[in-house]
């Protein structure tokens, strides 16, 4: 009698110790889908505010090539003529050209190169 109820409790701290493995699973893959509900809704997040970036960078673009088509008309208005341009006039195309070689040089074509080397990459 004493050999069998030893027999059946064995089984039974088995069975309770498996037990408590599935719960633990459980809980993890419950912590796990927690963790992606949060990551999507990171990505979410990112996603709208890369959208707000890019609306306001074309919001920019839009504003910056009014004002380069104003000022070229400028140019193109101005008394001086092409071949004999007044100074206003080389000031203006010197900035329209991002040509400001006295201060920086080569500046728009290294920042050409950066971005031909970035794109390379992908
Ligand atoms: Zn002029």
């Amino acid at each position: 009698m004493k050999k069998l109820t030893n027999l059946k409790t064995q089984p039974n701290i088995q069975e309770s110790r498996l037990k408590e493995n599935i719960e633990l699973l459980d809980q993890i893959r419950a912590d796990a889908v927690n963790d992606i509900e949060s990551l999507t809704e990171d990505f979410q997040h990112m996603t709208l505010v890369a959208e707000s970036v890019q609306r306001n960078y074309r919001a920019l673009l839009a504003e910056n090539q009014l004002l380069k088509g104003t000022l070229l008309s400028i140019i193109d208005e101005c008394g001086c003529g092409q071949g004999n341009r007044c100074d206003r006039c080389w000031k203006l195309l010197k900035i329209l050209a991002s040509d400001n070689s006295e201060e920086k040089p080569d500046a728009a074509r290294k920042y050409r190169a950066i971005l031909s080397q970035l794109r390379n990459l992908e």
